[in-house]
């Protein structure tokens, strides 16, 4: 266990800070994010989710001189061979992701695959000033479907059915979600480190 009292979530995306935020809200830590502090955005210039979750924790905590806290994550579809993957954020035309659901459902219809599975993958990185970066990841399996339902969480989230349910991550609370998600379960990896807790 450490002594981690203030911690900087290295992310502008409002839909991972409130879930990172409401994750962290039962441990004695003061959550502050980029976005409200105001920090520069970083360029993701890496290959994979650790690349890029590394650049934004090292250059944020070095900006701020604070612990920080970085999420990458993306959606993985197996029939386009993984894509949009790390560059998911991307994939949304002026980051509208109401016609990035249609693009990924008129790229999987024009595909042909009858298989649609696919899975969200989250690293997350920690770094304290003067310590090693440290890494924490999670995954959720799932399927994407035909029609968005549900208007909660961020994202993909209206397309994406885990498997197991019979709902998409648009129809989940945010406590339900947290349990079950890639994002969720970087974080209760990242919270049995540091806070010694399950
Ligand atoms: P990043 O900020 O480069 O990590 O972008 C991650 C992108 O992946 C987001 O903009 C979303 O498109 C997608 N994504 C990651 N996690 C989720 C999630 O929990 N639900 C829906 N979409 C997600």
């Amino acid at each position: 266990m450490m002594n981690l009292d203030r911690l900087v979530v290295a992310s502008h995306n409002q839909g991972k800070i409130d879930e990172i935020t409401e994750m962290l809200a039962p441990y004695r830590v003061e959550v502050l994010s980029a976005k409200a502090l105001d920090l520069p955005d970083v360029e993701e210039t890496g290959t994979t989710f650790a690349e890029n979750a590394r650049l934004k924790a090292e250059q944020l905590s070095l900006v701020s001189g604070l612990p920080c806290l970085a999420d990458d994550s993306g959606l993985c579809v197996d029939a386009l061979d993984g894509r949009p993957g790390v560059y998911s954020a991307r994939y949304a035309p002026n980051r509208d992701f109401n016609l990035a659901m249609d693009k990924l459902i008129g790229e999987l219809r024009q595909s042909g695959s009858k298989d649609w599975s696919a899975h969200f993958s989250c690293v997350l990185a920690l770094k304290i000033p003067g310590e090693a970066c440290r890494f924490f990841e999670g995954r959720v399996d799932g399927e994407i479907v035909p029609e968005k339902s549900g208007d909660k969480g961020f994202g993909f989230d209206p397309i994406f059915k885990p498997k197991g349910f019979d709902k998409t991550f648009g129809n989940f609370e945010k406590d339900e979600k947290a349990a079950v998600s890639h994002r969720g379960r970087a974080l209760a990896k990242f919270i049995k480190e540091v806070f010694d807790a399950d």
